[in-house]
């Protein structure tokens, strides 16, 4: 096993990192930008050091002060977490080239399922449904009217270096179709370097439902069931829970040995997602994250299983110690992403916390790197806090989310805990009744 492990990240998913290390008696290497020196990760590891200035590109996303900092504190593996350089290829492999070890799948998985035509057409090879489209890049507005004309209005043109939800454009008809296809292409320009962009089918009330997967180096895989991430804003998520109101146990089972199948045979090595969009009874596919999930508490609270742990061991050469049918899933668990924004207009707050009360109690899982007296800087993602809470049944899970709510004192920012309150005393959250336009449509009458 491993004796230290450097985190390549910060906030919330950095300190979460730290916990399952020191529980597994691994010692862990922050790294912070100047604007995180006080940060709670910084405070807890065993050593830190500083890697740049506050923004990314300088720091988190700075790959020769991160190897560096592993190779002066003799750290044997590097946990990116999510976002930053987590799924980044090149990282991986040079990591690797280190002799470190890359906490995640190899940088070829990596590279496959960073480029979402080629991970599209990969796992329809493997049996996975997806979603009707140009089976590839579309290469010019000509070519992009002639395949929406194919699969029928309305159509979404999506970036094949997509991320966060950035580079997507929704054509109704066919007037649009050249305007929604150079916008597209500018803005995954814009934000990934990189314009291939390619068209799937439009559905219109699709869930979003997500397969976590585990798999080792002996040839072991499971599935650790679904997460329901519908509830978003702008193709993000706000809040998921576990199950997905909308599956039953065959259709779990059955998804469930579909991914394990296919990940299998790829020979997948590590913690992974694969994302479906969910109407009518049946699953498409829309992407695979090659990393651990925002969301992934939720299913940690429903299987009791770690994770990080476990990304941790497989990483370490170890075998899962628990097959498929030793997984049971119990209750139900919701989580909410509560951002340092206002709850109306989402604009960023960042700022001094003068006081912090998070809210506890059985089942109530707060994941999270504020203190009180802390200053959420103005550089990086707006997610403060992730507020979990587990019921042995849907509405007993609804019930305690309550409750932590009223709780949960975060003052001097701005923050969306508002926002959640309403959202879960909504009758159609309440009855699981929701799709992944469910929430858009909400706040365009909000606030009224
Ligand atoms: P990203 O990598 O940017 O997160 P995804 O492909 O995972 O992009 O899609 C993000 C979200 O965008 C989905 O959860 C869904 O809400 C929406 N979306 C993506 N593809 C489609 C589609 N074909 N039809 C309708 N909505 C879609």
């Amino acid at each position: 096993m491993f004796e230290k492990i450097l985190i390549a990240n910060r906030g919330e998913i950095a300190l979460r990192i730290h916990r399952a290390c020191h529980e597994m008696g691994i010692k862990t290497v922050a790294v912070h930008s100047t604007a995180d020196a006080d940060a709670m990760h910084v405070r807890l590891a065993d050593e830190s050091i500083c890697i740049g200035p506050p923004p990314s590109a300088d720091s988190y996303l700075n790959m020769p002060a991160i190897i560096s900092a592993a190779e002066i504190t003799g750290a044997d593996a590097i946990h990116p977490g999510y976002g930053f350089l987590s799924e980044n290829a090149r990282f991986a492999d040079i990591v690797t080239e280190h002799k470190i070890v890359f906490i995640g799948p190899k940088g070829d998985h990596i590279r496959l399922m960073g480029d979402k035509i080629a991970a599209k057409e990969a796992v329809r090879k493997l049996g996975i449904p997806v979603v009707p489209g140009s089976e590839g890049e579309l290469k010019d507005a000509n070519h992009a009217v002639r395949i929406a004309k194919e699969i029928g209005f309305p159509v979404l043109i999506k970036a094949a270096a997509g991320g966060g939800g950035r580079g997507m454009k929704v054509a109704r008809s066919e007037d649009q179709v050249a305007n929604a296809f150079r916008a597209a292409r500018t803005e995954a320009k814009a934000a990934f370097g990189d314009d291939v962009v390619y068209m799937e089918k439009f559905l219109q009330n699709p869930r979003h439902i997500e397969f976590q997967v585990l798999a080792d180096s002996f040839g072991n895989a499971v599935h650790l069931g679904e997460r329901d991430c519908s509830l978003q804003r702008r193709h993000q998520k706000v809040i998921e829970e576990a199950p997905s109101p909308a599956l039953n146990d065959d259709q779990r089972r059955e998804m469930g040995e579909i991914c394990v199948n296919a990940i299998l045979k790829l020979g997948y090595l590590g913690a992974g997602t694969i994302e479906f969009l969910y109407e009518d009874g049946k699953f498409y596919f829309i992407e695979m994250n090659t990393r651990l999930q925002v969301e992934h508490p939720v299913t940690e609270m429903i299987t009791g299983l770690d994770l990080v742990r476990q990304q941790i061991r497989i990483a370490a050469g170890e075998e899962l110690p628990f097959k498929q049918q030793d997984i049971r899933f119990s209750g139900h668990a919701i989580e909410c992403r509560i951002n340092a924004e206002d709850p109306l207009t989402f604009a960023p707050s960042p700022g001094k916390v003068t006081d912090y009360h998070p809210p506890g109690g059985l089942d109530v899982r707060v994941d999270s790197a504020l203190y009180s007296g802390y200053t959420v800087p103005p550089n990086y993602d707006s997610l403060i806090s992730k507020l979990v809470v587990h019921g042995n049944t849907r509405e007993g899970c609804l019930m305690r989310l309550r409750r932590s709510l009223e709780e949960y004192v975060i003052g001097g920012i701005k923050n969306t805990i508002p926002l959640h309150q309403m959202l879960i005393a909504n009758p159609d959250f309440i009855n699981g009744e929701y799709n992944i336009h469910w929430l858009e449509n909400f706040l365009e009458n909000y606030g009224e």
